[in-house]
């Protein structure tokens, strides 16, 4: 499909599948295919609650609505229960990234927590060798470029945490792109995990922070304020706080955001009340993302497509958080630049046009940029009563 007579073509299923994307907050272990768990299970000669594919859906909730976060991560015990050899560490990151290709996804950033995969005695470094291989493997077939994001878990030890942050300092530059902190975040703050922040942090180094998902604006704060925060996971509960959603738009924070996950797991009612489109209307950098892709049974060309359907984005809308999603990307610069450059021509080809914002300076309406960059015009007073 291309559109190269200038017409905008309509929004479908196929086209946003073409579309070049982004999948930014994607967890290894909630993305397997389900033909795997159950080989890998086989092979392992490990139990699962079901072994057929119908049985092992139903067992994880596949797609269907969790009474809270709680009850949706679950369904990773089952998942990581095949998940503790080299060999299927390396297969699961593959088929993640292969997947994601497949659906025209270019850039792919997969977060896990190596200490869940420790239970048959591999150490840190050899799971996390193992993911980085699958995921280079992947790249070396096809056109995707990767990256892994470490999670610490709120729940667990801060000691873990601190372990795992310090794995992710060892592979900067070799794989490992960012820090995360994921799991149960009611009752669990982020700043008892401070001193792993500090430590990423000091070797300037990316973090994202799952954040604003089970919880309220107060834990946004804390990823962004006690752990420096460079994107936030989720960001659902963001729209509470008008002060913190200016803070974060004024920053370019870029949320992470994961529709068809928040309303698994019911941090929405129902996706037409989700709020990125608030968020988007207010310029908050947002991308769409899976966030689980097999256990929330979906993919971003989905997500792209429950965006327009239940939220009104048009194709040019699509476009821009499409290129919000690359922006957000945990890249160095140069990269991202040619990168982004690429991502415009292919939006170009398949849509009639650039996307909005990707236009040459002296061709922007004074009107769009409004008056922020004006200088004060007569005399400058300040109102002394008021300061
Ligand atoms: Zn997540």
């Amino acid at each position: 499909m291309s559109a190269k007579n200038g017409k905008s073509p309509a929004v479908t299923p196929e086209l946003l599948h073409q579309l070049p994307k982004t999948d930014l907050h994607c967890h290894l272990d909630g993305s397997m295919r389900l033909s795997t768990i159950l080989e890998l299970a086989e092979k392992q000669r490990v139990r699962l609650p079901a072994d057929d594919a119908p049985g092992l859906a139903r067992a994880i909730h596949q797609g269907e609505r969790c009474k809270d976060l709680v009850e949706y991560l679950k369904a990773f015990d089952i998942t990581c229960s095949v998940l503790q050899t080299e060999d299927a560490l390396e297969r699961a990151a593959y088929e993640l990234a292969e997947d994601a290709a497949r659906e025209n996804v270019w850039h792919l950033e997969v977060r896990y927590a190596p200490i869940l995969h420790t239970r048959r005695g591999l150490s840190l470094a050899r799971i996390n060798d193992a993911v980085i291989s699958g995921l280079k493997r992947a790249a070396r077939q096809y056109d995707i470029t990767t990256g892994v994001i470490l999670c610490g878990i709120r729940n667990m030890d801060p000691r873990d945490s601190y372990r795992l942050a310090e794995l992710a300092v060892a592979y900067k530059g070799r794989g490992v792109m960012a820090f995360d902190l994921a799991g149960g975040e009611a009752g669990n703050p982020a700043k008892d995990h401070q001193e792993s922040f500090a430590l990423i942090l000091d070797n300037n180094m990316n973090t994202t922070v799952h954040a604003g998902e089970a919880y309220g604006p107060a834990s946004i704060k804390q990823a962004l304020h006690y752990c420096g925060a460079h994107r936030i996971g989720h960001g659902t509960r963001l729209a509470e706080d008008g002060d913190l959603l200016a803070y974060v738009t004024d920053r370019r924070i870029p949320l992470e955001v994961c529709l068809s996950s928040n309303e698994q797991t019911s941090v929405v009612d129902e996706l037409s009340r989700h709020p990125l489109r608030l968020y988007f209307d207010v310029g908050v950098r947002v991308s769409v993302n899976t966030d689980n892709r097999l256990i929330t049974d979906t993919t971003v060309s989905k997500e792209l497509w429950l965006a327009h359907q239940h939220l009104g984005f048009t194709l040019e809308e699509l476009k821009v958080l499409i290129v919000q999603g690359f922006k957000s990307a945990f890249l160095p610069y140069r990269e991202k630049s040619a990168l982004m450059r690429r991502v415009n021509d292919q939006l170009a080809d398949l849509t009639g046009s650039l996307p909005r914002g990707a236009v040459l300076a002296r061709e922007v309406d004074r009107e769009d940029v409004g008056h922020a960059f004006d200088p004060p015009s007569g005399e400058f007073k300040i109102d002394t009563d008021r300061v």
